[in-house]
């Protein structure tokens, strides 16, 4: 199971400042080893100063929308793998890719009909936006109501891929943005289009409540998908279940779990 497979590099692609993207390509004699569920993610191997080290990416790609497999990595200034494959790793390189895992997925069907509310904050987003994708395309009497949380309006990933699922989807699609730290001079909102509206702050106990309350379900068979920092997951998830949402209609992924013996 633990085995690791050499996946060519396609593509290495700045999104924001902070943030760069990965896509490789999946040789068509590894189709059904590398087919995913939209949520799940990849571990990387390397080598680095003599010692083995693995780190594990959500992918950000659709499996019913694009060939290869794409990552996104949010760069910190001196952590390792990020900063080593943002500065050494370019088109043509070979890198060691275990196959799809993880229990946060999706499993999307043509004839659902859910509710999706979708909760991501920062680097968060890979895996939601995974999800988001999928349904959309696939389940076409499903409806996804989405908020999602970024420091400045730079950091926002993925936002133009997202406003044309917006343009493309907005009969069943809603997502709402919030900045902590808006560049612009704000008070609560903030309209920079006619589509679109910016909240000012973080997802908090009082924004989920009120998303809850004014988009309320569209379909009985809801589903609540979580990923972001620790915090915003247990505020997130707390306030849910203050509002009586089962447990088990509750899912989340944390990108804290350690998966490498070298983690501090
Ligand atoms: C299921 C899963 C999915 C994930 N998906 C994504 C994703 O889509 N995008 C993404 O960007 N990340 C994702 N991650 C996180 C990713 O795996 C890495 O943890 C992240 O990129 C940091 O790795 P690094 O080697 O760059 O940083 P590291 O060097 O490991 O640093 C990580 C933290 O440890 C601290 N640290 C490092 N060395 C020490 C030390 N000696 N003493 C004390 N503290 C130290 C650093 O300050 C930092 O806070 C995911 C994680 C999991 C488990």
């Amino acid at each position: 199971m633990n085995k690791f497979y050499q996946l060519k590099v396609l593509e290495v692609k700045k999104e924001t400042q902070d943030c760069v993207s990965v896509s490789f390509d999946v040789p068509y004699e590894l189709h059904e080893t590398f087919n995913y569920k939209p949520g799940q993610y990849l571990t990387l191997k390397f080598n680095l100063n003599g010692k083995e080290i693995r780190r594990s990416y959500s992918l950000c790609s659709s499996p019913v929308i694009e060939k290869s497999l794409r990552i996104s990595l949010k760069l910190v200034k001196n952590e390792l793998v990020s900063n080593h494959i943002n500065n050494t790793i370019k088109v043509g390189d070979f890198i060691n890719v275990m196959p799809p895992d993880g229990r946060f997925f999706v499993d999307v069907k043509k004839e659902n009909s859910k509710t999706y509310y979708l909760f991501s904050a920062g680097s968060g987003i890979t895996p939601i936006f995974s999800i988001l994708k999928t349904v959309l395309l696939t389940e076409e009497c499903s409806y996804v109501y989405m908020i999602y949380g970024n420091r400045t309006e730079n950091s926002i990933l993925f936002k133009k891929e997202l406003d044309k699922l917006i343009e493309k989807y907005g009969d069943r699609f809603i997502l709402e943005y919030t900045l902590s730290h808006p560049n612009s001079n704000w008070n609560d909102l903030w309209k920079p289009s006619k589509e679109q509206i910016f909240r000012k702050g973080r997802i908090d106990t009082k924004l989920v409540k009120w998303f809850i309350n004014e988009f309320p379900l569209y379909a009985k068979n809801a589903e609540y998908y979580i990923c972001g920092p620790e915090t915003m997951i247990e505020n997130t998830k707390k306030t849910l279940k203050a509002i009586d949402v089962p447990n088990e209609r509750i899912f989340f992924e944390s990108f804290e779990r350690t998966n490498s013996n070298d983690s501090p």
